[in-house]
């Protein structure tokens, strides 16, 4: 068993700044406000060790700063100057062991979402930011449809059982607009009651896992003829790759 546990603390109206923790200590990913983790760590009484950042939004990493100001850990992230506070910049391949964890984590450059935006995976986990979300994906705002398609696959080829730690919490919204892209899907029909019920209990829906995702994600199933179908449709033209299926779905659901 490790000897840890992951925590998520909420902060904005869906964020979640993913908790790494033991009894005494912990490591935070994407803390967009310290005010919540600091008053985790206080009441916990943790010390922090660490801060991930998977990409240069404010709501991921407006909180380092006043996290530095009280204990100087190091902040692993993008090769990105827009996030000033990294003191580890990491590209494709990159591997860390997490202070006080020893989790060997690996950086993955997965653009899409931005141009920079990196996950971290390790101890069968995924930090991915807004890149993956459960059954949906980041809004593409610096990168292409191409480099998420690629970004998505290669995320898809980690182990089904990796546990998959979302930036926020789409999840049912996701489901609404998956109907739709994937009708007649049993699992996503499954996973809607599942992710009802947590919702009301003010529970997360999350984490996700590969293979959950494989199952329920309309962006990584882009090659599935009830997916290309809806595609189709929303485009008036058929489309005949992956990467301009997922095109066509990601701009109907910027208008769902
Ligand atoms: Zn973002």
């Amino acid at each position: 068993m490790a000897g840890y546990e992951v925590v998520p603390l909420h902060a904005f109206s869906d964020n979640y700044i993913w908790t790494i923790r033991d009894a005494g200590h912990a490591a935070v990913v994407d803390p967009g406000d310290a005010q919540p983790v600091l008053d985790y760590l206080a009441r916990e009484k943790l010390t922090l060790v660490a801060i991930l950042n998977t990409h240069h939004h404010a709501d991921h990493v407006g909180g380092n700063a006043a996290l530095l100001a009280r204990a100087p850990v190091p902040v692993y992230g993008p090769r990105d100057e827009r996030i000033p506070e990294v003191t580890e910049r990491l590209g494709d391949g990159q591997r860390f062991v997490l202070p006080h964890f020893n989790i060997e984590m690996e950086a993955l450059e997965i653009p899409g979402h931005t141009r920079s935006h990196i996950a971290f995976h390790g101890g069968g986990m995924l930090f991915c930011g807004d890149t993956l979300f459960a059954v949906g994906c980041g809004r593409l705002f610096e990168g292409t449809p191409r480099q998420m398609h690629d970004s998505l696959s290669r995320l898809m080829r980690l182990p089904d059982g990796t546990r998959v730690y979302c930036g926020h919490e789409y999840t049912l919204s996701n489901i609404r607009f998956a109907k739709a892209a994937d009708p007649n899907n049993a699992a996503l029909q499954e996973l809607e009651e599942k992710a009802r019920k947590q919702r009301d209990q003010n529970l997360p829906t999350l984490p996700s896992t590969i293979g959950q995702e494989k199952a329920t994600n309309p962006f990584v199933r882009v090659g599935e003829p009830a997916v290309i179908a809806s595609a189709n449709r929303f485009a008036g033209k058929a489309l005949n790759d992956p990467v301009s299926v997922l095109a066509a779905i990601r701009e109907w659901k910027n208008s769902f």
